[in-house]
């Protein structure tokens, strides 16, 4: 069915599709487990079955291109921008409101589109398609996920949105002056000392060593000198990885570190990040602090804190201490053992630093 609303500010093509009036609770999951635009402008999307979509369309004003978007029943976790290509400039998955979830293409200027032509094509229960361009040149599929598995595991499928570097588009990195600072990273314990303990058994050692690691990589593709106080399991007293930093005369120093509660309460959550004086440690906490919390949706900001930690207290740069979840809490720990988190907090890390040496430095 399709239904044309008109009004003075915007035009809007709406295409309303009910196969099945069963709605999903506000808590439920997104509606939306696949989508993709493929080299024919086709978009191709897979949702749980019996899903409601509501799409439309609206023309360009002075603030955004032309944008077609669509509705999906349940929360999505992570908003973020995908980079387009083509006509496309780019793709956001939003929330608009609790409990839904929006994809939105956004067209560059001057596309050609003809959107009252366009329908919605649903193939079966849970896949759908609607044409939205011919493309004049060689255009590249964009999508996060498998379209075409009929019963797929909307896991799996978040798994695969993070292999992709370009998809980190909502954390892009900030550019700073190459070659002219130089950062020592510190994943906390190692060796005898695996640190906390979470549930099932994973160990805040083998955490903070990935997220550093890719930390370090992420700083060193920016041109900026990264060194890690260890760089595999091994046991690493707290004055060496404090000499590292003083001797090299490093410009910032981070410790990660991951937490557990007293009595391992499931339901304590939240991440937080220490320093010890200055305003410079104060800065660098609070930018490292909002960016993981923006990769951590729902978990609390237990906030920016002093704290007395002995490698934050005797190095003598800007230092800070980042606790990026709790092992032992039922919400970080299941996100803490996937590669696709630890990878996002590193982003998340690199992030805070790139923008407070930008500023700073
Ligand atoms: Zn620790």
């Amino acid at each position: 069915m399709i239904k044309f609303l008109d009004n003075k500010l915007f035009r809007y093509l709406s295409v309303f599709l009910f196969l099945n009036s069963s709605i999903l609770p506000i808590k439920a999951s997104s509606a939306l487990a696949a989508w993709a635009i493929n080299t024919k402008g086709v978009l191709e999307l897979r949702t749980k079955s019996n899903t409601n979509l509501k799409a439309y369309f609206q023309k360009a004003n002075q603030i955004s291109g032309d944008r077609f978007w669509v509705d999906f029943p349940g929360e999505l976790k992570n908003p973020r921008t995908i980079k387009g290509n083509g006509p496309i400039k780019e793709i956001r998955l939003g929330k608009p409101d609790k409990g839904k979830t929006r994809l939105v293409i956004e067209f560059k200027e001057e596309t050609y589109l003809e959107p009252l032509t366009w329908q919605m094509v649903g193939l079966d229960q849970n896949r759908w398609r609607i044409k939205l361009f011919n493309p004049k040149y060689s255009f590249k599929k964009i999508g996060e996920g498998l379209v075409e598995k009929k019963k797929g595991n909307i896991k799996a499928n978040q798994n695969l949105i993070y292999k992709k570097k370009n998809n980190y588009g909502y954390l892009k990195l900030p550019e700073v002056k190459r070659n002219k600072f130089e950062v020592v990273i510190d994943p906390g314990h190692g060796g005898p000392d695996p640190g906390a303990i979470g549930i099932g058994g994973i160990r805040e050692t083998d955490v903070v060593l990935e997220v550093s690691k890719i930390v370090k990589k992420l700083l060193s593709e920016k041109g900026v000198k990264a060194r890690l106080t260890r760089s595999n399991d091994v046991d690493l007293d707290l004055p060496p990885r404090v000499s590292i930093a003083n001797n090299t005369d490093a410009d910032i120093f981070v410790s990660i570190h991951a937490n557990a509660s007293r009595g391992k309460r499931r339901d304590i959550n939240g991440l937080e990040t220490f320093y010890y004086r200055g305003w410079r440690g104060r800065l660098l906490a609070k930018r490292i602090q909002k960016q993981i919390l923006r990769v951590s949706p729902g978990s609390p900001d237990r906030g920016v804190k002093q704290g007395r930690f002995y490698v934050i207290k005797n190095t003598r740069m800007p230092a800070v201490l980042v606790e990026i979840g709790f092992l032992t809490g039922r919400l970080d720990a299941r996100r803490l053992e996937k590669l696709t988190h630890r990878k996002r907090l590193a982003y998340a890390i690199a992030k805070g630093i790139l923008e407070y040496l930008d500023k700073v430095g």
